[in-house]
């Protein structure tokens, strides 16, 4: 799977792509629509505010008409025409008298009086209000009338309908109550609305969402949505989110692909060495304390790159059981220990190789069988392979207690490697049953940096002794280091430049 970078690169960026352009446009839908919705909310506020001052000048008139002389004289029609004349919005103009309309506007004296429209509700301030009255002088036309008192004036239906923005898809109510009328609407969507939760806010009506607004004086309201786009890619922000997912998404999957690939070619790289020698091992001499005579070794791998560079072990192996290949650079150190130093092994049966596992090592079935058969080959026994685990890789677990018991019970010892670093607990200890702790050289740091006296050697060393555990101490570059432990644990093994840094396998038994 992607042999080229070139492919991999081109995948995770049309992958990237793909993801990021549908997680934007879906981001782009949400927010044109939520734009869409408050640009709904506006205009119908601004639909309210225009349709405040037509009621405004209409109950001015209506106050107009109560405060002047009541004859229905020529004075009072004129005064009558003159509040229409000077009026943006009124269409007409009507007394009142025992609630019979006796003059107006339109029509100057009206005789017989006339009944005024029926009242279909009563707003604010006890004036009633009448819809979709026929006009007086103008038939097909429709207005609202109010009346209060014996002033009545009008006003074109359509002047309310014009109103709205033609953007809109709306439809005017009358609230009576709890109930609403549909007075007008421009959709087909709208009709049969009869209730209008609450007052003002947002109503979902056949599943689109639309703003109320409403004007309390005539309890009329204004139920409104944008018109639907024809589709919503024709919204400039659907193309630009749709440009910047390409945009990020390439970017990031560029990012991707390039993390992947060196991740990928460290292992490679990793797997080239094995196979071409760069990947070598030494050992480094372990000493019985008391005579300082070499009783084994640890096997420690070196890198040595292409451009001549070391590579740290601390880096490739921590690379390595992140990719899942330190199996293969444990398999590859057994085989190589084996090759290396089978003859000196052979010679001497005493003399123990310790090799550096992991958990995932110990815990791999194959891994026991494998190591054995390659001991019998090399006709060694198991003793002269000894396994460190490395004290973080040994988290609490019955798994990995009984993959220890079944390498040592096929006769390896098993050490825990850089003890006291963490974790370092009796019961984790009892509960793990191992053969031997090495001490971590940070301990030999405390005792150079301050003859500490407090160092906790002295109790890792009681501990050892109770459990009946082998120490190996690591790190000892100075002599009073070695005499110190010497001193504290006679039958203690060490390791460190002051005996010998890590050596080819040429120079281990010579
Ligand atoms: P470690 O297992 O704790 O290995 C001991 C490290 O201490 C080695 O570093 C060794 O060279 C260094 N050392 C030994 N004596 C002294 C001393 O007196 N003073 C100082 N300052 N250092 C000393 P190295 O070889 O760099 O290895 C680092 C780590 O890499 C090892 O720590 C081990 O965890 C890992 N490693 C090395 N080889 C292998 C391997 O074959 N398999 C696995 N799984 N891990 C390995
Ligand atoms: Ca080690």
């Amino acid at each position: 799977m992607f042999r080229k970078p070139l492919t991999r690169h081109v995948l995770c960026m049309s992958a990237g792509a793909l993801l990021s352009v549908l997680l934007c446009l879906a981001f782009g839908a949400w927010s044109v629509q939520r734009d869409r919705a408050e640009q709904a909310g506006e205009l119908a506020d601004s639909y309210v505010n225009l349709a405040r001052r037509i009621t405004a000048e209409a109950v001015e008139a209506l106050a107009v008409i109560q405060a002047t002389p009541t004859d229905c004289g020529p004075q009072e029609i004129a005064h009558l025409r003159a509040l229409v004349l000077n009026g943006r919005f009124i269409k007409a103009a009507a007394r009142l008298d025992n609630g019979q309309i006796v003059c107006s506007s339109i029509t100057g004296r009206v005789d017989p009086p006339a009944p005024p429209p029926r009242a279909d509700l009563t707003g604010e301030g006890g004036r009633r209000v009448s819809f979709n009255v026929p006009e007086l002088g103008a038939p097909g036309s429709r207005s609202m009338v109010l009346r209060e008192g014996d002033a009545m004036v009008s006003i074109h239906a359509r002047t309310f309908i014009e109103l709205a923005d033609p953007r809109l898809d709306f439809a005017l109510i009358a609230k009576e109550g709890e109930m609403s009328r549909v007075l007008y609407t421009n959709t087909s969507a709208l009709q049969g609305l009869e209730r209008v939760a609450g007052t003002e806010g947002a109503l979902n009506f056949n599943g689109r969402r639309y703003e109320v607004r409403c004007l309390q004086a005539y309890t009329g309201c204004i139920v409104a949505a944008l018109r639907p786009l024809q589709s919503l890619w024709s919204s400039s922000v659907m193309l630009e989110m749709g440009a910047f997912g390409v945009l990020l998404g390439m970017t990031g999957g560029f990012a991707v692909s390039a993390l992947l690939g060196r991740s990928r070619s460290l292992s490679r790289q990793l797997l080239l060495a094995m196979r071409s020698g760069e990947l070598r091992l030494v050992y480094q001499p372990i000493v019985r304390l008391s005579d300082r005579r070499r009783v084994g070794a640890e096997a420690l791998l070196r890198w040595t790159d292409v451009t001549g560079k070391p590579v740290s072990p601390d880096a490739f192996i921590s690379e390595a059981e992140r990719n899942g290949m330190i199996g293969q650079v444990t398999r590859f150190v057994i085989s190589r220990v084996l090759e290396d130093l089978g003859d000196g092994l052979r010679r001497r049966p005493d003399f123990q190789v310790t090799v550096n596992v992991s958990a995932d090592d110990l815990m791999d079935s194959s891994f026991l069988p494998f190591l054995s058969a390659r001991l019998q080959a090399a006709r060694l026994q198991a003793c002269s392979i000894g396994l460190e685990l490395t004290e973080r890789t040994t988290a609490n677990s019955r798994e990995l207690s009984r993959a220890i018991a079944r390498v040592r019970e096929a006769g390896h010892k098993v050490y825990i490697d850089d003890f006291g670093t963490d974790y370092s607990s009796l019961s984790y200890l009892s509960r793990l049953r191992v053969d031997a702790i090495k001490i971590n050289r940070t301990f030999m740091q405390a005792l150079h940096d301050q003859s500490d006296q407090d160092t906790i050697a002295p109790q890792i060393v009681v501990m050892a002794e109770v459990l009946g555990l082998t120490m190996v101490v690591e790190g000892i570059e100075e002599e009073q280091q070695a005499t110190y432990f010497h001193t504290l644990a006679p039958d203690a093994l060490a390791q460190g430049w002051l005996f010998s840094k890590p050596v080819e396998a040429a120079h281990l038994f010579s």
